[in-house]
């Protein structure tokens, strides 16, 4: 059996965390399984990294900064390499260029386009322990590139469908996929498993588990992944297609995010080609927008607003700003003080009510829902963020059963 594992920053923070991820990976490795182990940078590094470069020059290239924060997946393998080595068992680390791992040319956010397998299998018929850096690529140019953040679960994926790997385990620091965060929700509880698409809903809303590219690929490639603690041996959740005839449940998750802001284009002209032009502008300039509310025309006027990430706001401002007159708007507006709340199930898809049944909740909570949006799967409303972990809250105990 050919097995991809791939630990976190917390997960080999420290040396004794370092051994700890060798021993789990060796009793694999004894047992007869070829073992290929992906790591991210240990603890905090990524940020230290991030502050040092800052430090330096607030504007740095992206270039320089993925030459800057691949380092720290670098340092992680090879330590665990002389890991294995001092335990007698054979190893040898690998970075993106000794792979290849190719990847598209954009620094800080690049893709995987494809992975040579060679090297790692030529590895792994010498019966060695394969260690590849999580995060980095390298584009057509020959330059490090890196996945974005958390982008090591996606190196994980993608090495087990180029591998053909019979199973992925992602190690963390949790014991896998919560109902909620419980941290906000204390009564939350880990579920046994959950479909691709549950989960990738839940990674796009900001449950920060598993980065949600790698779901993405996970689904598109059929890599049935168990997400669970490297600090435990509790059993995980399985990620994996929706089966004919599971007991799907209504709602498996509640997800909060509290980067959101709000932007409202008031005062435009009740024409086509509005919707097209604002959203146009952001989008070349790579910003994503998500839930989106346009208001009935009044006096032949209306006004669009929608939802985009915080660190996103002052460019989006000054980009309508720019455009207000050719957009026909009369001002804009923007809140930072929200944030939004959404509930994921398969189940949602033959039951109707559950959009019912969350507002009522959050009525009963006395919390004010100021926009919503829903998918096949989801329902997600936008609400004041000094609400939003009572709102979880209120929202949980009304899905999850106790
Ligand atoms: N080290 C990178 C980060 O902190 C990638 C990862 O951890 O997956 O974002
Ligand atoms: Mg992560």
């Amino acid at each position: 059996m050919l097995v991809v594992k791939k630990f976190g920053g917390t997960s080999v923070a420290d040396k004794e965390r370092i051994f700890n991820v060798a021993k789990r990976c060796a009793e694999d490795y004894k047992s007869g399984n070829d073992v290929v182990v992906v790591l991210s940078a240990m603890g905090k590094t990524t940020d230290h990294l991030i502050e040092m470069a800052k430090d330096i020059n607030p504007n740095a290239s992206k270039r320089e900064m993925d030459m800057l924060l691949a380092t720290g997946e670098q340092t992680s393998v090879a330590l665990m390499a002389m890991a294995f080595g001092a335990m007698g068992i054979p190893a040898i680390s690998l970075n993106a260029f000794q792979v290849v791992m190719h990847t598209t040319k954009k620094y800080g956010n690049a893709r995987f386009k494809r992975i040579d397998s060679e090297r790692i299998h030529n590895e792994l018929d010498d019966r060695k322990i394969v260690i590849i850096t999580g995060f980095q690529g390298i584009n057509k140019y020959d330059d490090i590139t890196t996945l974005g953040r958390g982008g090591s679960d996606t190196t994980a994926v993608a090495l087990a469908a180029a591998l053909h790997a019979d199973a992925c385990e992602i190690y963390t620091d949790v014991d896998g996929i919560y109902t909620a965060d419980p941290r906000i929700v204390p009564k939350a509880k880990k579920l046994e498993e959950i479909t691709y698409d549950e989960m990738l809903e839940l990674a796009t809303l900001g449950a920060k588990v598993l980065h949600n590219r790698s779901v993405e690929m996970a689904k598109k490639y059929g890599v049935q992944l168990v997400v669970r603690s490297s600090l435990n041996e509790t059993e995980g959740t399985v990620v994996k297609e929706e089966v004919e005839g599971m007991e799907s449940m209504l709602v498996s998750g509640v997800a909060v995010d509290k980067n959101a802001a709000r932007i409202a284009v008031i005062g435009l002209q009740n024409q086509p080609g509005i919707a097209f032009k604002i959203f146009n502008l952001l989008a070349k300039k790579n910003i994503n927008v998500d839930v989106i509310l346009q208001s009935i025309g009044r006096d032949d006027k209306k006004d669009i607003s929608f939802t985009i990430s915080r660190d996103d706001v002052e460019e989006a401002v000054a980009l309508l700003e720019q455009n207000k007159a050719r957009l026909t708007a009369e001002r804009i507006e923007s809140d930072a003080t929200v944030a939004k709340v959404s509930v994921v199930g398969a189940g949602m898809q033959s039951n109707p009510g559950v959009a019912a049944a969350m507002f009522e909740a959050l009525f009963n909570a006395g919390i004010n829902i100021r926009m919503i949006a829903t998918s096949e799967i989801r329902i997600t409303v936008l609400l004041d963020e000094v609400d939003a972990d009572y709102a979880m809250r209120a929202v949980h105990d009304k899905f999850i059963p106790e």
